[in-house]
């Protein structure tokens, strides 16, 4: 049974998101306040977790970032405020999903179907073929999502770590960046190519010895991206 994590600290909303998430088969933990949210988030193993950004005591900012440093579990972020998405979008903080409240839970509870079959499924899939990958210096345990490089440990968000493994499984196969937008991001997720671009970016800050020559991800101009071996 996957357990969720809700971290809200409107009680109206908390039994809402609770009843329905019950009712589908999930088990619920709650938190009610910012601190408490980040303690059982950092010291228990959710399989996801639903954070609402304005909390007393630590923000879902604070929280979702804290998190990011030292698991990857799926987070879906809700705000009553549309402009608060976009800053969180663009704050780069690594969650998954954003809804804007007031949602439907059952659209809640399609999210969150969603990004546990997707989570599985790139964690199984990659598994399956190939539970460490080891190109030169770069080492990927896709079952610990962990990734290092040249011996060196490095920390990837969610997305990122999903990006590099799925083309470091399909090594000399040229993506384009639609192909890897739907690839790694739902289609309900809010974003477009150049969040691609971003990420590949990003990767390649943490995985190349000189960003403007990559050793691993090549830009095929015109076209997207290929992981090289
Ligand atoms: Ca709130």
């Amino acid at each position: 049974m996957s357990k969720i994590l809700i971290v809200e600290d409107e009680s109206a909303i908390v039994e809402l998101e609770r009843d329905y998430l019950e009712l589908s088969g999930f088990e619920v933990a709650v938190a009610s306040d910012g601190l408490a949210g980040l303690q059982k988030a950092l010291t228990e193993d959710y399989d996801l977790i639903i954070l609402d950004l304005m909390l007393p005591g630590v923000d879902g900012f604070e929280i979702c970032r804290s998190v990011r440093e030292k698991k990857n579990t799926p987070i879906i972020m809700v705000s009553a405020k549309k402009d608060d998405i976009d800053k969180i979008r663009g704050l780069g903080l690594g969650a998954d999903d954003y809804m804007t409240k007031p949602f439907s839970p059952s659209e809640l509870v399609a999210r969150v179907k969603a990004h546990l079959a997707r989570y599985e499924r790139l964690v199984g899939s990659a598994a399956e073929v190939n539970k460490v990958i080891e190109i030169r210096g770069l080492k990927i345990d896709t079952t610990a999502r962990r990734v290092w490089i040249n011996g060196e440990e490095k920390a990837f968000t969610t997305k990122e770590f999903d990006l590099l493994t799925f083309l470091a499984s399909h090594p000399n196969h040229v993506y384009t960046k639609d192909e890897l937008f739907s690839e790694i991001w739902d289609m309900e997720s809010i974003g477009d190519i150049a969040t691609v671009t971003v990420h590949i970016k990003k990767i390649r800050e943490k995985i190349e010895m000189d960003t403007s020559n990559p050793q691993y991800i090549e830009t095929i101009w015109g076209v997207g991206y290929r992981f090289k071996v």
